[in-house]
């Protein structure tokens, strides 16, 4: 397509890119297999030219010492080269409650901010299941993230001088795939909750102060693909 391309690496595709017979013990398999494979990743993107995000998936509080050792490679690579290894990595908190779920982001961020590293983090809950997570039996509620919580998050986040970060809000994506009309996406959500962050910062009507990220887009219509996209 000679387009811009995103490359992600999960945890467990992380240690399965370092070989499954080494020892994950404190995650450094994982840790090892996602370093290896952004090298690689940079290597063969050089060969294509074109632009290529760097981005790690889902990373759950169980997974934080893989999100440490993944930073301390970027601000590695950041000494070297001025910019970090990755381009940005998901925190995914989302079981957590919301207030802690911030606070752990913008510790995070901050630190992230300095190498030009951005983060993602997720609220509300993503449905199905992928990579081991599962949410297949989440409370429907859950599947749609209220406009009061992504400001909440959004004010918090944007505090952080230089950060940069994306919302993965959840609007009734759901991961896998699926029959047509089994996924009741709501792309409503992300526009509302638009309107009600600009008003809030005092933006004109129409801006979108939120970066949203939309997970688990197999199987749904293309007309609220692209609905959601315009959000
Ligand atoms: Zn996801």
């Amino acid at each position: 397509m000679d387009a811009p391309i995103m490359i992600q690496f999960s945890s467990g595709g992380s240690q399965f890119y370092a070989g499954k017979g080494l020892d994950n013990k404190e995650f450094h398999a994982a840790i090892a297999g996602a370093v290896s494979g952004a090298y690689h990743v940079r290597a063969v993107a050089e060969q294509y030219g074109v632009p290529v995000i760097l981005h790690t998936d889902h990373c759950a509080k169980n997974l934080l010492p893989w999100f440490d050792g993944l930073l301390e490679a970027d601000e590695r690579y950041f000494e070297l080269h001025g910019e970090p290894l990755f381009s940005s990595h998901m925190l995914d908190l989302s079981e957590e409650p919301l207030e802690e779920n911030i606070e752990i982001c913008v510790k995070y961020m901050e630190r992230m901010a300095k190498i030009n590293c951005g983060l993602e983090m997720e609220l509300g809950i993503t449905g199905g299941e992928e990579d081991g997570v599962n949410n297949e039996d989440a409370n429907p509620e859950d599947l749609y993230s209220k406009p009061e919580e992504i400001y909440q998050v959004y004010e918090a986040l944007a505090k952080v001088p230089n950060g940069f970060f994306t919302i993965a809000a959840a609007f009734g994506n759901v991961h896998g795939v699926y029959q047509p009309g089994n996924v009741v996406l709501k792309p409503k959500i992300l526009e509302a909750a638009q309107k009600y962050i600009a008003e809030k910062i005092g933006e004109p009507e129409g801006s979108k102060p939120v970066s949203f990220v939309f997970h688990g887009g197999s199987g749904s219509d293309l007309k609220d693909i692209r609905e959601a996209r315009k959000c």
